[in-house]
């Protein structure tokens, strides 16, 4: 296993009202974006605390 586990914090668009709608786009929808998106950290191995940070994937470096 690895140490930290992360992914996109999902973004729903407000074009989608319906609430099951809404939780399939949110469960399925990711925009794998290229470029730096806000990501949520777990560190499964230590302090097991979420952290919130903003990573270019395109380098695989965490900015600002
Ligand atoms: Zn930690």
């Amino acid at each position: 296993m690895q140490e930290f586990v992360y992914g996109e914090i999902p973004v729903v668009p407000d074009s989608i009202t319906d609430p099951d709608a809404r939780d399939l786009d949110r469960a399925f929808m990711r925009s794998n974006l290229e470029g730096v998106q806000t990501e949520a950290w777990f560190h499964v191995f230590g302090c097991r605390r979420w952290v919130r940070l903003r990573r270019d994937t395109r380098a695989d470096v965490v900015v600002d």
